[in-house]
């Protein structure tokens, strides 16, 4: 009997072989360009102790946790939604997670997304439109970004956390007569690459100033600020204030997804309209139960958050005046080196003492800001810290006897 190997070569496979190759070598060339300059991206694996994971609680590994997941598939929870939520992968568990984590937030009413990105993005294209104009901090996340960029809605961004900028927009804007559409303020409650907290009172006195509706993105504050990690809005006593916030589950809550918390209409809006939501398999049912498993460890293991900012403020209160830390006032300190080739040294040196620290670089942080992100986290201790804190010493001494 003929076989797969004795059947004759396809002529038009040598055709399809040499394209395919013609454009591997010109993408290749452009990567090469990224190399040249020091820019190239590349995937590692986790190697050494975490000091870059977004896992800030340390729920990774939780023990119930596991045991919750364990015990859903055991019980025989399908694995695959096997579905859009409109259509059949719509389960009463992802219900149960929507209602929890909205009584979780004192919120109205939650919606599940695929990922933090899918939720800026969809939100803000289906939120703001032609007509509409859109105020973002300098620093918000490229979802964020890449939502205005989709949107029909006019787009300014004002400098990071600078309110007298942005009062300057609203006030720009508001004095242009017949204009018909909302206006909306952008920003994250806690910056990811700065660990730097937005002013959240004062941005909510303007936009109620200016008849702004305020969207937050919490992404890095949920789980770690506010009471059981409700987020910095609730800490600041104005969780009522935005139109929606986003809160991911990929973070602190070490799981995946995300979810947003806005009025049962805004609900509806984005089940009927948001196409980040409408056309996507929705999130396997586990992902649900992950999810209540982890609002029961937050209302019990609160001081797991408490441990992550300490370890983090000691850091800071070690190298104060020595190290430029931004306004860091979390568990995210950046240690901003300036250029590529100085954080680089600093990420190489201390990846070598068995630390995972990874150096930060443009374009992710502006140019002539590259650095060192430190994200601190409830599995490290207090020796951790001071093993950290004596290599970077040791570095700072090298780079100051090579300088001299
Ligand atoms: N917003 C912010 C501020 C983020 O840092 C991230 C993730 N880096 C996201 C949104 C996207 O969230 P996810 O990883 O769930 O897509």
């Amino acid at each position: 009997m003929a076989t797969f190997k004795d059947a004759p070569l396809d002529p038009r496979l040598t055709y399809w072989q040499a394209r395919h190759q013609a454009f591997d070598e010109t993408l290749a060339r452009g990567e090469q360009r990224l190399a040249a300059k020091g820019r190239l991206r590349e995937l590692r694996l986790p190697d050494g102790l975490d000091f870059s994971s977004n896992d800030y609680l340390g729920l990774a590994d939780h023990p119930l946790i596991r045991q919750r997941l364990r015990d859903a598939l055991d019980a025989g929870l399908a694995l695959g939604a096997g579905g859009s939520r409109l259509l059949r992968g719509n389960t009463p568990l992802h219900e149960q997670a929507e209602q929890a984590v909205a009584a979780y937030k004192n919120a109205p009413a939650a919606l599940m997304f695929n990922s933090g990105y899918d939720a800026n993005v969809g939100v803000i294209t289906t939120l703001t439109g032609a007509g509409d104009r859109i105020f973002a901090d300098d620093l918000v996340h490229a979802s964020m970004i890449d939502g205005m960029r989709q949107s029909k809605a006019v787009r300014h961004r004002f400098r990071h956390n600078d309110l007298d900028h942005l009062q300057q927009l609203l006030a720009e804007d508001r004095a242009l007569k017949a204009q018909s559409g909302r206006r909306f303020i952008l920003i994250e409650s806690l910056y990811s690459m700065d660990g730097d907290v937005a002013p959240l009172s004062a941005i909510a006195d303007l936009a109620a100033q200016y008849d702004a509706d305020l969207i937050v993105d919490e992404a890095h504050a949920t789980g770690v600020f506010g009471p059981d990690g409700q987020g910095l809005a609730a800490a600041a006593g104005v969780a009522h204030v935005p139109l929606v916030t986003l809160h991911t589950c990929g973070k602190a809550w070490s799981s995946f997804g995300a979810f947003v918390t806005c009025s049962e209409a805004v609900k509806q809006r984005l089940i009927n309209r948001c196409r980040n939501f409408i056309f996507t398999t929705a999130l396997p049912p586990w992902v649900a139960v992950h999810w209540l498993a982890v609002l029961e460890v937050l209302q019990h293991e609160s001081d797991r958050a408490e441990k992550a900012l300490t370890l983090a403020a000691s850091f800071r209160a070690r190298f104060a005046g020595r190290l430029d830390m931004g306004e860091s006032q979390s568990q995210i300190v950046p240690v901003i080196l300036g250029s590529d080739p100085r954080a680089c040294f600093y990420a190489a040196r201390l990846q070598a003492q068995g630390f995972d620290i990874r150096a930060v670089r443009p374009p992710t942080v502006p140019r002539g800001t590259a650095r060192l992100r430190l994200a601190f986290n409830a599995k490290l201790d207090a020796a951790d810290v001071a093993r950290l804190g004596d290599a970077f010493e040791a570095i700072m001494q090298e780079e100051s006897v090579s300088d001299g």
